[in-house]
């Protein structure tokens, strides 16, 4: 991993998020293969995981298996073409960036983006989470077709730079070696034929400043009747179904083993480095709130250690101080001998 002199790197994290759609229920599913996969409970076909330990000590992983509960409950009792939250808001759609503009197209039963940017608790969950962990990389899972989407969702272009470089030669990589060519590639609002407003991805990457951000689209049955939601975002037989949990699990390990490469690649190191203080500071607030004495153990904290520090660079000062003034005396002592040594 990557240190520079001006701080700590804590490891690539890595922020997934599944089932932000009610109806999409096989990417759930995905995420309890992935987690199982991680614990060493399921293996995964032609995926070595000899490996696994050396790769989960460079990552950081927060996975969100279910983040649509209420939405899942109503697919599950039976209305099985429902992808909002329970209050009948599309979570896809209840995010700041660009929020609530409406294409002509727009159908309340399934993109209503909620009274207000965040105005559903599980929006103001996921963007809790991000903020406090900071990711190099976002991606949510969705199903209804095979694509790996980068931003924007709200319009169609990609982002500028050597970003937007690299997450596309990485999504190129995925596809290639886990989707056989199949997945569409590109911005979402560039490639799927809508634009998207106030998208989780596009939040990501605008405001959270997550490096790559991604929405990956891993299954859909371009067959199916339109009125037939569990077949058009679900596989119906098992051979399919181990087909697309493996399959995706495989991609998401590519990602864990190659992330910090490409992220390398970015030059982004240097905005995720912490310092030393913030890095005690993140620590000593985690360390506080879990007993629930928040601000009392940072404070103390902080002011131990600044006061260690302080004492620490007076005393540099005075010792360079000291070599400093021998120097300067030995130099010119033929011509100015010391009379008297300096006693600090
Ligand atoms: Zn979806």
């Amino acid at each position: 991993m990557t240190v520079q002199s001006f701080g700590f790197f804590l490891g690539f994290l890595v922020f997934q998020s599944f089932g932000q759609h009610g109806r999409e229920l096989i990417t759930s599913e995905l995420a309890l293969r992935l987690l199982s996969s991680l614990s060493e409970e399921k293996s995964i076909p032609n995926v070595d995981l000899s490996s696994l330990n050396n790769i989960l000590e460079k990552i950081v992983l927060k996975v969100v298996p279910m983040e649509n509960l209420n939405g899942r409950k109503r697919v599950e009792a039976g209305d099985l073409c429902e992808r909002r939250n329970g209050r009948g808001v599309d979570l896809n759609r209840n995010w700041s960036v660009d929020w609530g503009k409406k294409e002509k197209d727009y159908d309340p039963h399934e993109e209503n983006p909620g009274t207000a940017p965040f105005s559903e608790p599980e929006t103001q969950i996921m963007r809790k989470l991000s903020k406090s962990f900071d990711p190099h990389i976002w991606v949510t899972v969705h199903s209804g077709m095979e694509a790996l989407f980068m931003p924007y969702d709200h319009k169609n272009t990609t982002p500028d730079g050597l970003a937007t470089h690299v997450m596309k030669s990485m999504l190129n990589d995925v596809n290639r070696l886990h989707c056989k060519d199949r997945c569409l590639v590109g911005s979402g609002g560039g490639s799927v034929g809508y634009l998207a407003h106030g998208t989780a991805t596009d939040y990501m990457y605008d405001v959270m400043k997550v490096p790559m951000a991604f929405t990956f689209e891993i299954y859909g049955d371009k067959e199916a009747s339109m009125k037939d939601c569990f077949r058009m975002f679900n596989p119906v037989d098992r051979t399919t179904f181990n087909r697309v949990v493996n399959d995706w699990s495989a991609a998401f390990f590519t990602i864990f083993k190659m992330g910090p490469h490409w992220m390398d690649l970015v030059h982004f190191n240097s905005s995720k480095l912490e310092s030393i203080d913030e890095y005690l500071e993140g620590y000593l607030i985690e360390r506080s709130s879990r007993y629930g004495k928040r601000m009392e153990v940072l404070d103390l904290g902080m002011q131990e250690i600044r006061t260690y520090f302080r004492l620490f660079l007076l005393s540099s000062v005075l010792l360079m101080f000291m070599f400093c003034s021998r120097i300067s005396k030995s130099k010119y002592a033929t011509i100015r001998p010391i009379v008297s040594a300096v006693s600090l």
